[in-house]
């Protein structure tokens, strides 16, 4: 019973974010590609369209994100944690425009909706109204680790993995970590 109340109440609050982005979009029409805050509208993201082609085609060499990405492009689906994950990597660690990913998304995803799709690359972005703070930049290895420990998932989109045949990571973690740190620090102290 306890456990049936507390599976209610986390359905509930995923409910919720729902209907939260639907009203955010609703009160404020611009957000569909614009930054919610203010202070991160002039973003000098670095919009590599390399780095954003290997990213769709699951080629970044990082295992978690390119099997999500190439789930996404074979099922029109992806789980939320790795739809997190992808997301995370595209704008912080590639450092590329949210809107970029957001119109990714919105081409593949069978469950495609504007204001839950934008709502939550805005969080993951860290430009939202409720965001992920923009100073976290989450490792995609020990995300990995963490909910595929035996890679069941990784090895089923990407079967090559730990062979000659897969990538290198296209950019180490903590240099990205960094330069996505303090990209978005000069450009928050810029605009206030
Ligand atoms: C970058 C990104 C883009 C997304 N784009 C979309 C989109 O275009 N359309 C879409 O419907 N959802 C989107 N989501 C939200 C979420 O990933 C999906 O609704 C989720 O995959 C649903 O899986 P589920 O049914 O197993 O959810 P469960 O975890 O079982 O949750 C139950 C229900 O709660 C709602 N819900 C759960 N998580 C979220 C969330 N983060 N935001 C809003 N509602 C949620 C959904 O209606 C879901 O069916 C996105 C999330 C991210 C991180």
């Amino acid at each position: 019973m306890r456990q049936a109340k507390a599976l209610n109440s986390k359905l509930l609050s995923e409910i919720m974010w729902r209907d939260f982005f639907m009203m955010l979009l609703w009160h404020f029409p611009n957000t569909a590609t614009e930054a919610y805050d203010p202070k991160m509208r002039n973003v000098p993201y670095r919009n590599n369209e390399q780095e954003f082609q290997a990213w769709c085609e699951g080629r970044t060499g990082y295992p978690l994100v390119d099997a999500g990405m190439r789930e996404l492009n074979a099922t029109g689906y992806l789980p939320n944690r790795v739809r997190i994950a992808t997301a995370g990597f595209l704008v912080k660690h590639l450092f590329i425009d949210w809107r970029w990913g957001e119109r990714y998304f919105a081409d593949k995803l069978m469950d495609y909706e504007l204001a839950n799709n934008v709502g939550n690359w805005q969080w993951v972005a860290g430009t939202g109204a409720v965001a992920a703070p923009w100073f976290r930049v989450y490792s995609p290895q020990n995300q990995q680790e963490t909910v595929d420990p035996e890679m069941e998932y990784v090895k089923r989109w990407v079967p090559e993995v730990g062979t000659a045949a897969y990538p290198a990571p296209i950019v180490d973690h903590t240099f990205a970590r960094q330069r996505s740190v303090e990209a978005l620090r000069a450009a928050r102290i810029a605009a206030s």
